[in-house]
């Protein structure tokens, strides 16, 4: 299940940024050759943030669409499924310039130094 193995990473780097910060929420770049489930990952991203800084975090998922250049006829071509080939010519020899992505695009991290109206407990 790849999912798994692209929570545990986003969930690692997030980690690393947040440098002990609690984390509300993830966006996160996925190019559609990447194939990822969206449901599957929103799934294995809650079981693998269980316990760190992400717990409970919402994971926002944007989809970066798939185009390549040809090197058969040199059109600019969307590349929508498998297998990738030329919407011009139809021809296979395809290079892939975006749809490949899989990045944290940012985080949303709670400052537990700001105190937002009526928070402050204890003291
Ligand atoms: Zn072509």
């Amino acid at each position: 299940m790849h999912e798994l193995a692209i929570a545990d990473s986003v969930v690692n780097i997030a980690c690393a940024h947040a440098g002990g910060r609690r984390v509300t929420a993830v966006e996160l770049k996925v190019g559609h050759l990447r194939q990822v489930v969206p449901s599957a990952l929103e799934f294995a991203f809650g079981r693998v943030a269980e316990g760190t800084e992400l717990e409970g975090a919402r994971l926002v998922l944007h989809t970066v669409p798939a185009a390549g250049r040809c090197r058969g006829c040199g059109a600019d071509t969307p590349l929508p499924e498998f297998p990738l080939r030329c919407a011009r010519c139809g021809g296979f020899d395809v290079e892939v310039l975006q749809g490949e992505e899989l990045l944290v695009d940012s985080l949303e991290i709670e400052e537990p130094l700001v105190t937002n109206g009526g928070l402050r407990s204890g003291d």
